[in-house]
């Protein structure tokens, strides 16, 4: 009576983007950047830089992975701390 223990887990399968399609203008073609973006948390705006993100090579678009997204989340929302802190200028059309 032995057991067969599943212990070992696949060896690393994370896929590169093969397939990208902009939900903005449907292009196709995308290079990866580090891209910097404000993000609203209740009301209060943070910077988030350096995300590796595919932007779009049509429209500048940038579509950030699941994977990135739910790192950014947890930053923000778990024990992530500033690096720094900005001023930041306010624009706007209305
Ligand atoms: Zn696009």
């Amino acid at each position: 009576m032995s057991q067969t223990r599943t212990n070992g887990s696949p060896t690393g399968s994370e896929g590169k983007v093969a397939m990208f399609n902009c939900h903005v203008c449907g292009h196709n073609a995308a290079k990866s950047e580090l891209v910097s973006e404000v993000f609203n948390l209740a009301g209060r705006r943070v910077l988030v830089e350096q995300i590796p993100a595919l932007v779009c090579a049509h429209c500048g678009e940038a579509i950030f992975s699941r994977e990135t997204t739910e790192q950014i989340r947890r930053l923000l929302h778990g024990a992530g701390h500033p690096v720094k802190t900005v001023p930041m200028d306010v624009f706007a059309l209305a």
